[in-house]
């Protein structure tokens, strides 16, 4: 699994002559390769041609994986002359915090970052009292176009690479371990692919992300398969693959309406894949990993919240090893819309339950600094 290798060549920003233009030969630069793209075999291949013993890998790998540090200098369990080339080659630094910005006494925080190119994308972190979430973005922007979300606002600028997604959780693992979340010393439990960006858009690198955070150290981060969660807006072929890959990770579904007149508006791909589809996709993931699968539900005043569509997703969902998230909807910078009201809300979750289906109404963490479901758009505020 190296379909997320970077090229042979990659394009970093800086050379010994100054900055090196972004776009060569037409065609756009890569981020910079890291360790985190490569499997274990082709990092030590990497460390050999270096002339390096190829177990200085496991070494390095320690170090981010591990221990959250990309810093040669604090790596003395290698030879001096060797932790700047290697760091060099193997640990680029991907990420540059440009802003953060917490609410809930700093256990939540979102970090704005800055990327090799330009790029500005957002990450989330929630501590709870027993767990500790880091919400990550796949891509930077995203090309879905959902019109009552941030992101989809603002159309798709590029993929992430499988390392630049790795280093948004390594960054949280860091600060977390250092203390510096309220809380005490913590670890990140669970991340969840709900940021900026459809994950399954980017298939390749975001599966190799879910093994490299999921491998355990010196490979990957060692975080539970389970405790993952990969957000999709229904793309079919991509959730029959991500089936076959023998993963454990929650599929969470965002269906948004029980009727496609409705869910091709508020989720334009059900253009192209309709409910039906999508759904059967959703039970052949639950049928083949034994996991329960989560259908997100933005819950819209007036737009979806219509009691007669509650029992129509009932009868969807009943009987099927799934679970409804209802999310108050996040309004976005200029829309109309607004969330649903309470009453109306309540009686969404009693018809739900009514036809035997699970359901929560999700905590939206972070509201207060756009950080919550829907509202990263990774504006620069300076
Ligand atoms: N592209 C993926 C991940 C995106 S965000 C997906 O669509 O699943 C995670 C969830 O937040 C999705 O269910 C998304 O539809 C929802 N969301 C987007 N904008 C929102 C908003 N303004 N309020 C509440 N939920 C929103």
């Amino acid at each position: 699994m190296s379909a997320s290798a970077p090229d042979p060549e990659p394009a970093g920003p800086q050379s010994a002559a100054g900055p090196v233009p972004l776009v060569l030969a037409g065609r756009r630069a890569r981020p910079p390769r890291h360790l985190a793209d490569l499997p274990p075999a082709e990092r030590r291949a990497v460390v050999a041609g270096l002339g390096q013993p190829p177990f200085r890998a496991s070494q390095l790998s320690r170090h981010f994986f591990g221990r959250y540090t990309d810093q040669a200098g604090e790596m003395t369990d290698l030879p001096r002359a060797a932790r700047d080339p290697l760091a060099q080659a193997l640990l680029p630094r991907l990420l540059t915090a440009e802003q953060e910005l917490s609410c809930d006494g700093g256990t939540t925080r979102k970090t704005l970052w800055r990327t090799f190119d330009g790029t500005l994308v957002e990450s989330v972190l929630m501590r709870y009292p027993d767990r500790v979430t880091m919400c990550v973005s796949s891509q930077a922007g995203c090309g879905m176009a959902c019109p009552f979300c941030a992101t989809g606002q603002a159309g798709l600028t590029r993929n992430l690479s499988t390392a630049e997604i790795v280093a948004q959780v390594v960054a949280g693992a860091r600060d977390l371990a250092g203390g510096q979340v309220p809380g005490g010393p913590g670890r990140v439990s669970n991340v969840v692919f709900m940021g900026m960006g459809e994950p399954l858009a980017n298939y390749a690198s975001v599966v190799a992300a879910v093994r490299r955070l999921t491998e355990p150290v010196p490979d990957g981060m060692g975080i539970s398969q389970r405790s993952v969660t990969v957000s999709t807006v229904g793309l079919v072929p991509a959730i029959a693959r991500l089936a076959a890959e023998r993963l454990s990770v929650t599929l969470a579904v965002s269906l948004h309406a029980p009727d496609d007149g409705l869910r091709d508006t508020l989720v334009p791909v059900n253009q192209r894949w309709k409910v039906a589809e999508v759904l059967a996709a959703a039970w052949d993931y639950a049928a083949v990993t034994g996991r329960r699968v989560s259908v997100e539900y933005a819950l819209i005043c007036g737009i979806n919240d219509q009691a007669w569509r509650a029992d129509a997703l009932g009868s969807l969902l009943a009987g099927r090893l799934a679970h409804v998230n209802l999310i108050p909807l996040n309004p976005t910078p200029g829309s109309k819309w607004t969330a649903s009201r309470p009453a109306v809300q309540d009686e969404f979750v009693r018809r739900l339950a009514a036809h035997g289906v699970p359901v929560t109404v999700r905590d939206t963490r972070g509201r207060e600094i756009d950080g919550a479901c829907g509202q990263l758009a990774a504006a620069d505020l300076r």
